[in-house]
């Protein structure tokens, strides 16, 4: 038997079949249809946000991001991320400037940002790692000095809560990632999440191709439409969202439970007052890369394949190696959480016989590393 990193959430497949039958019927099967137009305002009361614009998947979503603000020059972000975090800044023709992360939560560290700051800077965008939350007030606090827009990759906080405020209302936007293997899915599909109505109206252009009607374009747009088998998918997976966290919350717990106190790794970052979605098990092995190397084997010897997220560092990507206009030099927090991280298999239904088996099997593998 082999168990994967994640495996993806889905619906009883007679009510995904009732939500998808009046598609037949309309036969509109998308651009803004009933069934998007329906998860948009779902998603705009679970978010707590005025404006949800919806997005065939996250990365188009941040790209299109970075397009209606009209960013130019440096954007400030964080190393310790996906691919599309950095390649949509690259995209999109900006320079990343990349900040280290704090050891407390592998967050963008606010106290390293504002000595990166020079007049060529347009934004900042850090990434919410785990379902931890960014330190939303220093980033705010720093960018209001600067005049900088903040924005968020969010793609790991869906649902997440600080002190009951939902990670979707910080910064200027947020992006969210609906893609199959996070905590909340619409096959493919994405977010960007604002309390600006203007930037979204500008978002809508950037999905379509910049029509506003059937006789005008008024910008070049690209085409990144969120369709409605997707928001079908979207609304049968939103019934059960709750369900989901609790039985990630179930997972999360018992590994906890049974690695707490074991030497030279340390368990995933909680934050005060969060609400997480629990949506990843991150460990960090004080070895660094020989010992999480050896647990990540002993693992694949019993058919369980965690995963090395986030390493290599996007700095030390084979397209972003040795860039001049890059400055890399002074991430020594963040080399070192990437040299020692792996996140366990984490999704409802993983077995608790099978969460047993994983830990006994890093103990084991720490202990003789
Ligand atoms: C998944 C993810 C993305 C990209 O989202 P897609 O929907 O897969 O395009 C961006 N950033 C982070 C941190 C992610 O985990």
């Amino acid at each position: 038997m082999r168990i994967n990193v994640t495996r993806s959430s889905m619906p009883d497949f007679e009510e995904f079949c009732r939500e998808i039958r009046p598609l037949w019927d309309s036969h509109w099967l998308t651009n803004n249809g009933d069934k998007l137009l329906e998860l948009q305002r779902l998603l705009q009361a679970y978010l707590d946000v005025p404006e949800v614009s919806l997005f065939t998947n996250g990365h188009l979503a941040l790209e299109a991001l970075l397009e209606a603000l009209a960013l130019r020059g440096e954007v400030i972000t964080t190393p310790f991320t996906f691919a599309s975090t950095t390649h949509a800044i690259v995209r999109r023709g900006l320079t990343p400037v990349f900040c280290d992360i704090r050891e407390s939560d592998y967050t963008l560290d606010p106290e390293r940002l504002e000595e990166l700051v020079t007049e060529k800077t347009c934004a900042i965008l850090p990434v919410h790692v785990y379902g931890c939350l960014c330190d939303t007030d220093a980033i705010q606090a720093v960018a209001d000095r600067h005049g900088l827009k903040v924005i968020y990759d969010a793609a790991h906080a869906f649902g997440v809560r600080r002190g009951g405020v939902s990670a979707a209302r910080f910064g200027l936007a947020s992006m969210f990632s609906f893609h199959a293997t996070k905590v909340y899915h619409t096959i493919e599909g994405g977010a960007v999440a604002t309390q600006s109505a203007e930037l979204a109206q500008r978002l809508a252009l950037a999905r379509n191709f910049g029509i506003t009607g059937p006789d005008d374009v008024v910008s070049v747009g690209g085409n990144a439409k969120m369709n409605e088998f997707q928001a079908a998918m979207g609304l049968c997976n939103l019934r059960h969202l709750e369900d989901e966290i609790a039985a990630r919350r179930h997972v999360h717990q018992r590994y906890t439970d049974r690695l707490d106190g074991v030497r030279g790794l340390r368990l995933p970052p909680s934050q005060p007052g969060v609400d997480s979605n629990f949506a990843y098990f991150p460990l960090v092995f004080a070895g660094g890369r020989a010992v999480r190397d050896a647990v990540c084997e002993a693992l694949a010897r019993e058919g369980i394949y965690a995963r090395k997220y986030f390493y290599p560092l996007v700095t030390d990507f084979a397209c972003y190696r040795g860039r001049p206009d890059f400055d890399t030099s002074r991430l020594p927090v963040a080399r070192r959480v990437s040299d020692g991280v792996v996140t366990l298999p984490l999704y409802p239904g993983l077995a608790d016989a099978d969460v047993d088996l994983i830990c006994r099997i890093v103990r084991e593998a720490v202990a003789h590393a």
